[in-house]
C-alpha cells in the first residue's frame, strides 16, 4: 500500500453522480504512483495495479497471498491497445476477437517486452481484456496505463461481485476500493488462447463457447475445464492448478433431473442442519440456510447470484455443508458455472 489506510469511493454505476469522475482521477493517479486499486467490472471486481511497473505487479500478489506462477490479465480501455502490448498484427483470429470487445473475454497473445515477465508469471504469453463496464474503461483510460488485475478476493476465496466482498477481503490491503455497485455477469472473464494452431477456451466465462464457435469456428476445450488436473499434469493455464472459489464451509454438488433433484434437497434440508443453493423451484420454503438462485430458466441470474451465494454460506450459523444444485446441462452459461462449482466443491459431486 502506498496510502496509510484503504479509501472506499463509491460511485454511481453510470459515473453519473457529482465527483465521480474526481474520484476516479483519484484512483488514476493512486494507479499511476504504483498504488493498488479495486475496481467493479462486469464479470468480477478486480485489484488493479499499473502493468509496465514490476514493483507494483508484484504488491497484488503480495495483497491477495496469490502464487508466483500465477499469471495476470492486462485490461486495456480500447481493443487497438492490444497491440501495444501483444503481438496481434496480421493474426485474423485476434482480429475477430478484437471486434467483439469491449466484452467479457480474455485473448492470450505472445507478449511484447514492456509487459514484465511479474505479469505473466514467466511466461512468453499475455493475457489481455477491454473490459465493458464503464468504471473500469474510464479508470484505465484515465491512469494512460495498462492496468493488470486479478480478482480483488483472498486466493481461493470466491470471487467478489459486491463491493462488500472486496471491503471483506481487501481493507488494509488495496489503496482504495471504488464501489460501483454489483457485478452483471458474477463470474470471471472467459479465456480463450491463440497461441496454439486452434484457439483453445482455458477458462469458460460470460462469452460462451457457443459464441466463440459462432465467430471463430472451430474452437478446442481444455480438458481442465471440467476435469480435475491429473497428478504432474501441467496445466495450460496455471491458474487451474489452485484450489478456487471455496467457503469455509463444505461444497457438495447435486446434479439430476429437476424431480430427482428436489426429492433429494428437501429430503436433506429437512434431516440435516446443511446449508442449501437451489433453484425457486427446487424448494418452497424460505429460510437463511436456502439460498436462491433464480429460475431453472434462467442459468445468467445463477452466474451473478452464484459467488455471493458461496460466500453467504460461510455466515449461515452452524452449518458445516452445503448442497448446490447445478443447472442440467453445460450448455451456454451454465460451462462457467460447472468450471467454478466444481472448484469450490472440489469436484465432490452427487449424480442422481
Ligand atoms: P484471475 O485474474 O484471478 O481471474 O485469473 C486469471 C486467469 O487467467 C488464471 O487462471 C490464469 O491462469 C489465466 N492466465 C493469465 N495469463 C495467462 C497466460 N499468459 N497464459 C495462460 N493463462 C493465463
Ligand atoms: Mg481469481
Amino acid at each position: 500500500m502506498i496510502l496509510d489506510e484503504t479509501k472506499i469511493l463509491k460511485v454511481s454505476p453510470d459515473l453519473s453522480g457529482d465527483g465521480d469522475i474526481e474520484k476516479l482521477q483519484f484512483a488514476a493517479e493512486i494507479i499511476r504512483k504504483g498504488g493498488l486499486v479495486a475496481f467493479p467490472t462486469e464479470t468480477v471486481y478486480g485489484l488493479g495495479a499499473n502493468a509496465l511497473d514490476e514493483k507494483a505487479v508484484k504488491s497484488i500478489f503480495t495483497a491477495k497471498g496469490r502464487a508466483q506462477d500465477n499469471p495476470l490479465i492486462v485490461h486495456v480501455a480500447d481493443s487497438k491497445d492490444i497491440d501495444n502490448y501483444a503481438f496481434a498484427e496480421g493474426n485474423e483470429k485476434a482480429d475477430i476477437l478484437k471486434s467483439q470487445m469491449p466484452a467479457p473475454l480474455t485473448i492470450i497473445l505472445p507478449k511484447r517486452d514492456v509487459i514484465p515477465l511479474t505479469v505473466t508469471a514467466g511466461l512468453d504469453n499475455v493475457a489481455l481484456r477491454v473490459p465493458q463496464n464503464i468504471i473500469a474503461r474510464k479508470l484505465i483510460e484515465l491512469s494512460g496505463l495498462p492496468i493488470s488485475a486479478p480478482s480483488a478476493n483472498l486466493s481461493g476465496k470466491p470471487s467478489p461481485t459486491k463491493a462488500w466482498h472486496v471491503i471483506a477481503d481487501m481493507t488494509g490491503r488495496a489503496d482504495v476500493i471504488i464501489d460501483g455497485g454489483d457485478c452483471a455477469v458474477g463470474l470471471e472473464s472467459t479465456v480463450v488462447s491463440l497461441c496454439y494452431d486452434v484457439p483453445r477456451l482455458l477458462r469458460p466465462g460470460g462469452f460462451t463457447y457457443e459464441r466463440l464457435c459462432e465467430v471463430l469456428g472451430k474452437v478446442d476445450i481444455s480438458d481442465a475445464v471440467l476435469e480435475q488436473l491429473k497428478e504432474g499434469q501441467r496445466p495450460e493455464s496455471p491458474g487451474m492448478k489452485y484450489k478456487h472459489y471455496a467457503p469455509d464451509v463444505s461444497v457438495v454438488l447435486v446434479k439430476g433431473n429437476a424431480q430427482k433433484v428436489r426429492t433429494f434437497i428437501i429430503e436433506k434440508y429437512k434431516s440435516e442442519n446443511c446449508g442449501i443453493i437451489c433453484f425457486d423451484e427446487d424448494i418452497d420454503q424460505r429460510s437463511s440456510r436456502i439460498l436462491n438462485m433464480g429460475s431453472r430458466n434462467n442459468e445468467d441470474e445463477y452466474a451473478e447470484k452464484m459467488f455471493d451465494a458461496l460466500r453467504l454460506t460461510d455466515t449461515v450459523e452452524g452449518i458445516d455443508t452445503v448442497y448446490a444444485v447445478l443447472p442440467e446441462t453445460t450448455d451456454g452459461i451454465s460451462l462457467a458455472i460447472y468450471n467454478r462449482m466444481l472448484r469450490a466443491a472440489a469436484f465432490n459431486i452427487i449424480e442422481l
